[in-house]
């Protein structure tokens, strides 16, 4: 079955199911509809922040329901402007992807009452407000999305204080950037070490779990959370999924002990190169404590493991795509891998300083035929069929990708061109050393 949203007109327009059933919570504690929406506001318009209100009375707030209820209406909320300004351009947003998973019954509860509506929907047995008043039943958010906090052991070179607490003396000494301007980050991306959200009923009974970064391993009390959720009774429905850097494992006990009591536990690596490579953009990560890791965890759970290497590609790594991919399918090949033990992802890098796409013209050539040399070596060497199609997604992908808009300017060179000296100078490192052909195309260093 393969139901499109774009060529489906029976659903309204501008619905998304998100709304209904998911919720994200920012590193800095704003409350989300979804990781690229705006935060909600509370009733007094001020944004609305674990901080300052208890994660169960805000999904059981006005303001929930009413955004709520402008989907239902087919209304836009203006919270959503991402996603219509990609549907305005033709692009496929968010929402249309979240909409094709979840017509299609990929959504991991695709046998509860809402899906057996909705297949009846699409059956012509059932109207949208039958749907809808299955929806109504879904009281509180059973995804859940979790950034706790920027407590982060890592200042990777695209990522600002806003994310990591390690990134907050570098932006002092780079930028300039006050104190006191800094511990406002600090303030606010500390909710995850001692929150409330941990004792939060509607927490405890959410199905779907993803916890990402700052570096969720470094959380204590989410480690105690599962602990208690691997003792509800319907544990084995539960799913819980990270984005990590690698760098820490989850204390034994939870490794060994409680991930086996989920149904599935996925695992993201936050991998962009290896070697030296990886220890400079995601600085100052070491790249053997992150290959031992990434064993640890396939080894600990294998029955119910899905580990994925998940790269943002930027200008720091795409010269570098070839090495990643050896090294995934050296790993897969040797550890005896199946491919929903351990795949491999990757999303574009947009912003300010790394995106390919703000590269000159003649830059962007090099990379492709870099790109290009790499590609026909993976075609020539990797074992392992999945990723060598993998492999070829991404690069046409990316190679689409980074002729697809002319975003170069000389302000952003220069942006570039003075983090990377300024990041340098501070780190004690160089471009140069790391990543010599970089440099080259870039120009850096002499
Ligand atoms: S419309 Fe877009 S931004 Fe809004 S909840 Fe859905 S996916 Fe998120």
């Amino acid at each position: 079955m393969d139901r499109d949203f774009d060529k489906y007109n029976k659903i309204p327009s501008n619905f998304c199911i998100l709304p209904f059933l998911h919720k994200a919570i920012d590193s800095n504690g704003d409350f989300k509809p979804c990781c690229v929406a705006d935060p909600h506001k509370t009733s007094t318009g001020e944004v609305a922040n674990i901080n300052f209100i208890k994660f169960d009375d805000f999904v059981k707030s006005k303001e929930v329901s009413n955004f709520k209820q402008q989907f239902k209406d087919n209304q836009r909320s203006e919270l959503c402007t991402n996603c219509w300004n990609v549907d305005d351009h033709g692009g496929e947003s968010h929402r249309k992807r979240v909409m094709n998973f979840f017509m299609n019954k990929s959504w991991e509860d695709g046998n509860s009452d809402l899906y057996k509506k909705l297949e009846s929907f699409f059956n012509d047995s059932a109207t949208w407000e039958d749907v809808q008043t299955e929806l109504d039943r879904v009281q509180e958010p059973w995804d859940l999305e979790i950034e706790p906090g920027t407590t982060c052991n890592f200042k990777c070179h695209f990522c600002g204080p806003y994310a990591s607490s390690s990134w907050q003396s570098d932006q002092k000494i780079l930028y300039g950037t006050s104190s006191e301007e800094v511990s406002k980050f600090t303030k606010m991306g500390l909710w995850a070490l001692d929150s409330e959200l941990w004792n939060s009923e509607v927490m405890f009974n959410a199905k779907k779990f993803h916890f990402m970064g700052g570096e969720p391993m470094l959380i204590d009390a989410h480690f105690k959370f599962l602990k208690k959720l691997s003792e509800r009774p319907d544990a084995k429905q539960v799913i819980i999924s990270y984005n990590t850097n690698a760098s820490k494992l989850p204390p034994p006990s939870v490794l060994d002990g409680v991930y086996n009591k989920f149904r599935w536990t996925r695992v993201a690596f936050s991998i962009d190169a290896i070697g030296d490579k990886f220890h400079y953009q995601r600085y100052p990560g070491d790249w053997s404590t992150a290959e031992s890791n990434i064993k640890t965890w396939v080894d600990a759970i294998p029955e119910s493991i899905e580990a994925k290497i998940d790269p943002g590609w930027s200008i720091l790594n795409l010269l570098y795509i070839g090495e990643l991919f050896l090294w995934a399918d050296n790993f897969k090949v040797t550890n005896n891998l199946t491919d929903k033990q351990f795949d491999f992802d990757g999303h574009y890098y947009f912003g300010p300083y790394y995106c390919p796409q703000t590269l000159t013209l003649e830059q962007k050539e090099l990379f492709k035929k870099k790109m290009t040399a790499d590609i026909e070596m993976l075609r020539s060497t990797l074992k392992d069929p999945r990723l060598l199609a993998r492999a070829e997604i991404t690069y046409s992908n990316m190679v689409e990708h980074m002729f697809a808009a002319d975003k170069w300017s000389k302000a952003i060179e220069d942006k570039r061109n003075f983090r990377i000296k300024g990041l340098d100078k501070i780190r004690n490192q160089s471009l140069k050393d790391y990543e010599p052909e970089l440099n080259e195309i870039l120009r850096i260093y002499d």
